[in-house]
């Protein structure tokens, strides 16, 4: 039996286990570092499947490895599995409705991403076996990829040092593989602290830390205009300094996210930043703490395994939609505002790929690899696993075309069979590229090739200074 069929039978065996596990993720929607119980679901399936199980990386209690086999190469296959704040939804409806009022939600797709990666490191695994091949396959459980920067902190620990390749994927509205790095990022709470007093009776005496943060975020949003044009900056107040006007806010906090095609741009802008806080902490009288959270790395894209990828995923070739899915995508597809939908067309080139949207709702086709010079506007700490192992990564239409990120309508579609089918496929696509690099170690070395001379000489820094350890936010 060729490969492909071999690999898309020993997926499709567990698909009903595998999309189980899915939902369940879906269900328990733990945000960063409290992803207890899919963590623990994942790693029991690990073990079902003969994995070594080691969990408590670099200190987090939900990051963990299951490994099987021996000797090279070494294949890592990187899961991710939280969820997002304030995005809890109704799973299947088309309108936005809380399921638990300011509860969480998979607004980015991770219940699938954690399973479809581990699905592929199960076939992949399987095949090995029985074709005797040598190496070692390993699954990476890497809690808090959304503002918590996991893979960063596993990274700085060196768990992926021993690797020889790492591949993953993401839930999307596209089926393609990454052909441009991401952006790198700085993020840090800047803590300000005045003086409490009577509003109305005394001011005078008061020194406000809310003042303090609002004068800080005019400062950097007239930082903007003089920042290169792909830097992003943003800002969550997250203490306000209370509920009460007529007491002068003596405690605020803001945190801020620099990103910036390489880390060194993004460290250099966030260095104006503490300028500015500085100069709103002179202005009010107030004094802050910066408090660095964590960081992520620039994506390194390597050529030789995301061909490769290619290749697989359009051999696999889209996964079919049945009626019910079309269903619902052109549904989802309503919720969009005109902008969103022309902005999401203008992503599509091809004629015949725009009349299979139009008719559909879903982009029914594999995309053709497309390497760029020009970062995609996101992040991911998959960049930060990029610099210390040729990495290669795609996505898969587990959404309604035009679908925003982390948006209710990605988490409504969650637990949908366009979500089951486009994990299947991501992981069908992992675990062939896998399968032929456990075939073909030259490819292995080709890649590791092409990595060295991406780099030029530079090593991987950790974006997270060593002092900053994990946690949940607060
Ligand atoms: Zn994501």
């Amino acid at each position: 039996m060729a490969c492909k069929e071999k690999i898309s039978m020993l997926i499709d065996g567990k698909k009903e286990l595998y999309e189980r596990a899915s939902d369940s993720i879906w269900d328990y929607a733990e945000t960063r570092f409290e992803e207890y119980r899919s963590a623990e679901l994942l790693c029991k399936i690990l073990r079902e499947e003969g994995f070594e199980v080691t969990t408590g990386l670099a200190g987090m209690q939900t990051a963990f490895v299951g490994s099987f086999g021996s000797g090279e190469p070494v294949i890592g296959i990187l899961g991710e599995f939280d969820a997002l704040f304030d995005l809890s939804q109704v799973a299947g409806i088309t309108e936005k409705k809380p399921l638990v009022p300011g509860g969480s939600g998979h607004g980015c797709g991770h219940n699938a991403l954690g399973v479809g990666a581990l699905a592929a490191a199960v076939a992949v695994k399987d095949y090995r076996k029985e074709h005797q091949l040598s190496g070692t396959v390993r699954y990476y459980g890497c809690p808090a990829e959304e503002v918590g920067s996991g893979k960063a902190f596993m990274a700085r620990e060196g768990v992926f040092d021993d690797l020889d390749a790492a591949l993953s994927w993401h839930p999307g509205d596209m089926n393609e593989v990454w052909g441009c790095s991401s952006l790198a990022v700085t993020q840090a709470y800047f803590k300000f602290s005045g003086i409490s007093s009577h509003a109305a009776a005394a001011p005078q005496l008061g020194r406000s830390a809310l003042d303090a943060v609002e004068l800080m975020n005019v400062g950097a949003n007239y930082l903007r205009e003089h920042v290169i044009p792909e830097a992003r900056i943003h800002y969550a107040i997250t203490n306000a300094g209370g509920l009460s006007p007529n007491v002068v806010q003596a405690n605020a906090e803001v945190l801020y996210v620099v990103r910036a095609p390489k880390f060194r741009q993004a460290k250099e802008i966030f260095d104006r930043v503490v300028k500015i806080a500085n100069g709103a902490a002179l202005m009010t009288g107030t004094a802050f703490e910066t408090v660095i959270d964590s960081g992520y790395t620039d994506y390194i894209p390597n050529d030789t395994l995301s061909r490769l990828m290619s290749e697989k995923m359009k051999e696999l070739g889209p996964w079919q939609a049945d009626g019910e899915e079309i269903g619902f995508a052109k549904e989802i597809g309503e919720t969009l505002t005109a902008t969103q939908k022309a902005t999401a067309n203008a992503r599509v080139r091809d004629r015949e790929e725009l009349g299979v949207i139009r008719e559909t709702g879903i982009a029914g086709f594999v995309s053709p690899y497309q390497k760029s010079d020009t970062p995609m506007p996101g992040s991911t700490d998959v960049g930060d696993v990029s610099w210390i192992v040729p990495t290669a990564q795609c996505s898969a239409v587990t959404q309604a075309f035009g679908t925003p990120g982390h948006s209710w309508q990605v988490v409504s579609q969650g637990k949908s069979g366009i979500c089951h089918k486009g994990m299947l496929l991501a992981a069908k696509t992992i675990a062939l590229t896998a399968a032929e690099l456990f075939e073909h170690p030259e490819i292995v070395s080709r890649a590791r090739e092409e990595w060295k001379e991406t780099l030029h000489g530079e090593s991987y820094l950790c974006p997270i200074p060593p002092e900053v350890k994990p946690a949940a936010l607060r």
